[in-house]
C-alpha cells in the first residue's frame, strides 16, 4: 500500500508531514517546525514516531527536533552530511544518491541547493511522493540565501523531471502570495489563471493548498517555466540561457 501522507500545520505558516507505512506502521515526519501539533497528530492515529527526516537548516524547519526526541527517545534523525554541522545532532548523515527508507518504501535523496547550500529533498518513487521543504514550493521556490540562480535552477530541474504525478510536499503556505506574482510573470497562462482563482477560493476556507503535484507545478510556477520560449518572451529574454530567465524572475519576486 502507498505511504499515507498527513499535512500538519505549524507555527504561522509553515507545514510538517508524516509519512506512515501502513503495512509495517512505521511513521516519520519531515521537517519538525514545533513538537506539538506534530505530537497531537501521532497520538491522534495512535502512531509512534521512528524517523525525523531533516530537508534544510532552518529553525523553522528543525526547531522541535530535541522535545521531540525526549518524546520519542528511539526516533532516529536524518539530514544532509553537508549540513551535519548546522543541524541538530543526527543519528543518520545522507548526501544525494543515498536511499532512505520509511517502513517498507525506499526514498531517494536529491541534493536540492540553492535556498540553502546542503537543502536536500526525498523522493519516494513507489508512492509518488517528494518532500521538497523550502526548495520546489506549491507556485514559487525557496529565496536563494545561500545558494545562486544556476544552482537552484539545476536543483528545480532535477525536481521537474520526476513523474507528472509526483505530489510536492513543500515547507510552507505560501500560495495565495506566490499566485499574485506568478500573475504578473503569465497574465495570459489560462493554467495559472484557473489555479490562482482555486488558490484564492481554497485560502477564503482556510484549506491547506499543499501539497500540489508537479504537474500542476509545471503548468503554472513561473520558477520551473523558465526555459520555456514564451516565458523569455513575456520577459524580453529572448535566447537568454534558461538559468538567467530563472534569475530575473527570482529578482522580481524579492522585488515584489
Ligand atoms: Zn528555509
Ligand atoms: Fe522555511
Amino acid at each position: 500500500m502507498p505511504l499515507e501522507i498527513i499535512t500538519i500545520p505549524c507555527r504561522a505558516d509553515n507545514y510538517a508531514f508524516l509519512v506512515h507505512d501502513p503495512d509495517t506502521g512505521e511513521t516519520a515526519v519531515v521537517d519538525v517546525p514545533e513538537a506539538a501539533p506534530i505530537e497531537a497528530e501521532l497520538d491522534a492515529r495512535d502512531w509512534r514516531l521512528d524517523d525525523i527526516l531533516l530537508t534544510h537548516h532552518h529553525d523553522d524547519h528543525v526547531a522541535g527536533v530535541a522535545e521531540l526526541r525526549e518524546i520519542y527517545p528511539g526516533v532516529r534523525v536524518t539530514g544532509a552530511a553537508a549540513d551535519a554541522h548546522r543541524l541538530p545532532p543526527l543519528d543518520r548523515e545522507v548526501a544525494e544518491g543515498d536511499t532512505v527508507t520509511i517502513g517498507a518504501e525506499a526514498g531517494e535523496v536529491i541534493d536540492v541547493s540553492g535556498h540553502t547550500v546542503g537543502h536536500i529533498a526525498f523522493h519516494f518513487p513507489a508512492s509518488a511522493v517528494a518532500f521538497t521543504g523550502d526548495s520546489l514550493m506549491a507556485l514559487g521556490c525557496g529565496r536563494l540565501f545561500e545558494g545562486t540562480a544556476p544552482m537552484m535552477w539545476d536543483s528545480l530541474s532535477k525536481l521537474a523531471a520526476l513523474p507528472d504525478d509526483t505530489l510536492i510536499c513543500s515547507g510552507h503556505e505560501y500560495t495565495l502570495s506566490n499566485a499574485a506574482f506568478a500573475i504578473t510573470i503569465e497574465p495570459d497562462n489560462p493554467a495559472l489563471v484557473a489555479r490562482k482563482a482555486q488558490v484564492e477560493a481554497e485560502r477564503e476556507k482556510g484549506q491547506f493548498t499543499v501539497p500540489s503535484t508537479l504537474a500542476s507545478e509545471k503548468a503554472t510556477n513561473p520558477f520551473l517555466r523558465a526555459g520555456l520560449a514564451e516565458v523569455k518572451e513575456a520577459l524580453n529574454m529572448v535566447g537568454a540561457p534558461d538559468s538567467e530567465v530563472f534569475a530575473e524572475i527570482r529578482r522580481r519576486k524579492d522585488a515584489f
